[in-house]
């Protein structure tokens, strides 16, 4: 037994290693990293990825929480020299110090399912920086985040991501691929930052907080949903119908609303 398979995974961590060779190869041919680019991989856990992102020469960053899996890739991989670790937690992690130059930056990584969606909004305040980005999810987030207007997986997630990003959602991931396997089906998807926003808001945060407000009552009309925000004839004043639910609204409407607000004046 190797020293890497003696580390039992913490839950509390959504520890869940892929040992698949079919279905690590095929991430790794969908990222294709090069030379000359720059990749920063999140939650390396036992390397599944990060040998082959450094097989490809490209300049590979990695940020892993775990003190006693980072200790176990950095005698793995110190001596890589486009190797380099970041031990802590990567939703604080400020995405600025790697010096990427904006839209530059490739982003990979077998997520913790329990703060995929915390982290995703995190990336996207820097999306800027990105490139593009591939994620293994929960099969049911990836759903989401490719969905259209009009169902039950349209929401604020659908929403932030695709104002930013061109979303793909690649392939589905059996439990089986992982050690332990996990409870849920799994989904590779590949995430793109617009260079020009197809529909910019005048705020991205009175889109966040219109967004946020709307979804928080999804089953009621918008103008209950958002009556603290704008009145009914503020929302009319848009060309929207005020008694829409919110989940049959389109991205670009729910940007008129927010372009109201800021109209209007920030509420806050
Ligand atoms: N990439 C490895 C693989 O595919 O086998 C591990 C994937 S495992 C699902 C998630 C990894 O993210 C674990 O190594 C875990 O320790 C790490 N992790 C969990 N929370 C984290 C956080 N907040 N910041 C950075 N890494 C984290």
């Amino acid at each position: 037994m190797t020293e890497q398979y003696q580390h039992r995974a913490r839950k509390r961590f959504g520890q869940n290693f892929l040992h698949d060779a079919g279905v690590i190869d095929r991430i790794l041919r969908s990222v294709h990293a090069r030379p000359g680019e720059h990749v920063l991989e999140i939650g390396p856990g036992q390397g599944a990825l990060t040998e082959g992102i450094l097989d490809s020469g490209a300049q590979l960053d990695v940020v892993e929480i775990d003190k006693d899996l980072a200790q176990i890739l950095t005698q793995q991989f110190a001596a890589r020299e486009n190797f380099s670790l970041h031990q802590g937690d990567a939703l604080k992690f400020d995405f600025n110090t790697l010096g990427a130059a904006p839209g530059t930056l490739r982003v990979v990584g077998n997520l913790p399912y329990n703060i995929s969606t915390p982290l995703i909004f995190h990336l996207l305040h820097n999306a800027h920086l990105i490139k593009d980005m591939h994620f293994m999810l929960q099969k049911e987030v990836v759903e989401r985040m490719a969905a259209g207007p009009g169902g039950g997986d349209w929401g604020r997630l659908s929403i932030m991501v695709q104002y930013h990003c061109r979303v793909e959602h690649l392939f589905n991931v059996g439990p089986g691929a992982f050690n332990p396997p996990p409870k849920v089906d799994s989904a590779i998807v590949r995430m793109v930052p617009y260079e020009t926003l197809p529909h910019p808001a005048k705020d991205h945060r009175l889109l966040e907080r219109v967004v946020r407000e709307a979804f928080n009552q999804r089953r009621k009309t918008l103008r209950n949903t958002l009556k603290a925000l704008m009145p009914n004839e503020a929302i009319e004043a848009t060309g929207v119908d005020g008694s829409r639910r919110p989940e049959q609204l389109s991205l670009e409407e729910f940007v008129r609303l927010a372009d109201k607000l800021h109209e209007l004046g920030d509420p806050a």
